[in-house]
């Protein structure tokens, strides 16, 4: 259990008003879904945007879709070719995209270096780390045909503290964060922000197992609807290049790199 991200760099997410009004926009949400994506298309669509759930899984995907009044692609993150169809067609039905949420991931269900095969890691990299740079690369240069707008991929605390018993999801979830730090000033003169949101435990069917596990041990969870909100804090926020932190029974926190 991660207690908390290193101190010192913390301020509290700013009350300021909205600054990127998300009415109106197109969205894009990988892993769309389940979990903390399909709670994110949600509070996307409440906030007025229309949204693509984009998803490896097509049955869900379009359930998802068709419940939320949202649009369904099927995505395989790990695709670059997934990404430029995804591209294409969103941009032929809605004129354009604006936002990205480059959410889409899984674990190893804690797998470490003895327990862990080729194809677990070559799936978890894939999927977490080349899925969040294929879509950055495909949806940046489409949200600057707009003018500019809005990436957030989706970390973990696991991108800014160890988590001894998951080494490979942390690497995974460090390369995000540092992605997100390495890419931020070019794009800002593309007029895009970008920031990686870092959820602590979070009940989504990630957790798998481990679910009855925690709870027995009095874990607190965190809920998709608790993500989504601080996804739609990144979204309009103006600043770019950070971490926002949520942990369960804390007030999310833009955790400021110097
Ligand atoms: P989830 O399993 O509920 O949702 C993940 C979604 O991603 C599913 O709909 C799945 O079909 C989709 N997906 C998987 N592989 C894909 C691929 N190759 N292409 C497109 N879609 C694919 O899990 P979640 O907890 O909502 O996870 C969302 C993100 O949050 C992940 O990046 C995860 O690492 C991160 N996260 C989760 C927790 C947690 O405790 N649940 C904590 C921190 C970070």
């Amino acid at each position: 259990m991660v207690d908390a991200v290193p101190t010192g760099a913390e301020t509290a997410a700013e009350p300021a008003p909205p600054a990127y009004d998300l009415a109106g926009r197109v969205a894009v949400v990988s892993g769309g879904a389940s979990g903390i994506g399909y709670a994110t298309a949600e509070a996307l669509i409440g906030a007025g945007a229309q949204v693509v759930v984009a998803d490896i899984d097509p049955t869900a995907g379009q359930k998802a879709a068709d419940t939320l009044g949202a649009w369904y692609a099927e995505l395989d993150v790990t695709s670059s070719a997934d990404w430029a169809r995804l591209v294409e067609n969103a941009t032929k039905v809605f004129g354009g995209i604006d936002i990205g949420f480059l959410n889409a991931g899984v674990d190893t269900g804690g797998a470490g270096l003895d327990s862990l095969t080729d194809a677990a890691y070559r799936r978890i990299m894939a999927i977490n780390v080349d899925g969040v740079v294929y879509g950055a690369r495909a949806l940046a240069p489409a949200i600057e045909r707009r003018g500019g707008g809005r990436l957030v991929a989706t970390a973990s605390l696991a991108g800014l503290v160890a988590l001894p018993r998951d080494p490979i999801y942390t690497a995974t979830k460090h390369a995000v964060v540092g992605l997100v730090r390495a890419l931020a000033p070019e794009l800002a003169g593309r007029g895009i922000t970008i920031h990686a949101v870092c959820p602590g435990l979070t009940d989504t069917p990630l957790l798998g197992g481990a679910k009855a596990y925690l709870e027995e041990q009095g874990m607190p969870l965190l809920t998709p609807p608790d993500i989504a909100a601080a996804v739609l804090g990144c979204l309009r926020s103006t600043e770019t290049g950070q971490a926002w932190v949520v942990q369960a029974g804390r007030e999310p926190l833009m955790y400021k790199f110097r």
